[in-house]
């Protein structure tokens, strides 16, 4: 290959090699970029569940706070209305041991765990007997003392038995506790599969700063349950998780925030996302959470056979590449073969036909001369060579004009060729003389078809100024022999032949032998 067909061979493949290389490229920062939003998109819904579970537990957690409450309230309200029964009961049937079956009845331990009493004299408002009174101010009288009470009881009962007057009821602190009982076991008892766990802070001051709060149930800290907390504590990244929550909460009553804290079994830390909600009755907070870091694993879980896939398409965009060069190639060098054999051709028309008449021209006529003077050598085999030359081709020129001649002998080439066969060439040998070379035509029908070829030269008419003429040719035969020193001894026969031809009449033909 010639080095200017090499060199823009190279450039081509160089210019694809870079192109290919650039968009590929493209595709991977695309697919990256793609990939970059989707991991964002995957991240964000990951967040969502977790917050939905969060949300969820936490509000099922207070539902059941709420209904735990008011079982206990109903429970409280049963026992009042059971001591006010037997109250009635003693005072109906003998009032005057009344003081005494009562203080008997409110001595027993179940009822002294839980209720608040109080019984005083009606004439002098003495105190005669009490339980569970010991922060309330003694100097007060019964009835500052009910008043001060009523409100912190869940349900309470306040009843005149003659002369005495008695309160009793059970403290909301009381049903507080047990509640908080009962939610304590209930929580130290959850297990959540992914580490997930509630716990309940009570606000003592919304105000925040030391000592805001208490840490009443923490199944990851159960040791410090009870331990005063400060809005002041940060993280191990400088966050101030109970400030953000005790703002949230006091804002919206809920919050979604996240801090590292320790993971539940474990002294590793890590990010955790929360969800805290008030429980403004008891001022608790109820708060569960999770940690973040198993996100990513999700993600990469998810992105592994994005990964895949664009790695695979990488590979289609490179393969497809190297396939458009491998086909440009072909393709390009079977072009430049067609363009080649295109040009070829028309150089060799070029050189090898005469214009006029699309035969062969003379400088055909002398390599075909030689190649075939060469193959007898070797073969002995020789073909017909006829000169044939038209008859008063100047009178043609001269009487008809220039142009008419060219006429004939366009025609006269044409109805030669068109009675030939595909093995014989015919040359112009110069003006108005062509050269008949005749494959395989032996001696002994040389004569038949010279008869013929005179008929055809003699098949058309031109015009000659309205006159419908036919021109005639002479010719001279002759063969390769033995005797010959190159192909000009075998035209030399040839030319004195038609030389004959022409002295002996024009329009015949005459072989010359060797
Ligand atoms: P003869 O029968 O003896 O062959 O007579 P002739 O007139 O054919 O012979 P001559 O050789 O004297 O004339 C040949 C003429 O052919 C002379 C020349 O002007 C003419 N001629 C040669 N080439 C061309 C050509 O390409 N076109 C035309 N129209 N005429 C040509
Ligand atoms: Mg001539
Ligand atoms: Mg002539």
């Amino acid at each position: 290959m010639e080095p200017l067909r090499k060199k823009y061979r190279l450039t081509l493949v160089v210019i694809i090699l870079i192109l290919g290389g650039l968009s590929s490229l493209a595709f991977l920062l695309l697919s990256f970029q793609i990939e970059a939003v989707y991991e964002k998109n995957i991240e964000a819904s990951i967040i969502d569940v977790k917050k939905t579970f969060l949300k969820d537990n936490v509000d099922n957690l207070i539902l059941t706070i709420d209904q735990e409450r008011q079982a206990q309230e109903t429970l409280f309200a049963r026992l009042n209305q059971l001591a006010e029964t037997a109250l009635d009961g003693y005072y109906i049937y003998n009032p005057d041991a009344f003081l005494e079956q009562a203080i008997l009845y409110f001595e027993d331990p179940i009822r002294q765990t839980y209720l608040t009493v109080l019984i005083a004299d009606s004439a002098t408002s003495r105190i005669l007997y009490s339980e569970n009174l010991s922060d309330v101010d003694q100097s007060l009288t019964f009835f500052e003392k009910t008043e001060q009470l009523t409100p912190l009881m869940t349900s309470s009962v306040k009843k005149d038995y003659g002369s005495y007057q008695v309160f009793f009821g059970v403290r909301q602190s009381r049903v507080a506790e047990i509640v908080e009982q009962n939610i304590r076991q209930l929580i130290h008892a959850s297990r959540f599969s992914n580490d997930a766990y509630f716990w309940v802070n009570e606000v003592v001051s919304f105000e925040g700063g030391d000592n805001y709060a208490i840490r009443l149930i923490h199944p990851n800290l159960k040791d410090t349950e009870g331990q005063l907390l400060s809005t002041n504590m940060t993280d191990v990244q400088g966050n101030f998780p109970y400030l953000e929550e005790l703002e949230g909460v006091k804002g919206s009553g809920e919050i979604f925030y996240t801090y590292f804290f320790k993971k539940l079994n474990s002294d590793v830390v890590s990010e955790k996302l929360s969800y805290a909600r008030l429980y403004p009755d008891y001022n608790w907070i109820v708060a569960m959470g999770v940690h973040l870091d198993d996100i990513s694993s999700y993600v990469s879980a998810a992105t592994a056979e994005s990964n895949q896939k664009i790695m695979w398409l990488l590979l289609g965009l490179i393969g497809f590449i190297f396939v458009l060069i491998v086909i440009l190639t072909v393709a390009m060098s079977r072009i430049e073969g067609w363009y080649y054999r295109n040009s070829e051709q028309e150089l060799k028309a070029a050189v090898y036909l005469d214009p006029l008449t699309q035969t062969y021209n003379r400088r055909a006529g002398n390599e075909c001369l030689e190649k075939t003077f060469k193959t007898y050598k070797h073969a002995g085999e020789s073909p017909a060579f006829i000169m044939i030359d038209i008859d008063g081709f100047k009178i043609v020129n001269d009487e008809c004009g220039h142009d008419v001649g060219d006429e004939v002998l366009i025609k006269l080439a044409t109805v030669i060729n068109q009675h030939i066969r595909g093995k014989d060439k015919l040359f112009r040998w110069g003006g108005e003389e062509f050269l008949l070379v005749c494959q395989g035509l032996k001696e002994d029908d040389i004569e038949v078809f010279t008869t013929k070829l005179l008929e055809v030269a003699a098949s058309f008419y031109y015009d000659c100024c309205g006159q419908s003429r036919r021109i005639t040719v002479s010719m001279g035969v002759s063969y390769c022999s033995p005797g010959d020193t190159d192909e000009k001894d075998v035209i030399k026969r040839a030319d004195q032949g038609l030389y004959e031809a022409k002295k002996a009449g024009k329009n015949r033909s005459c072989y010359i032998r060797p």
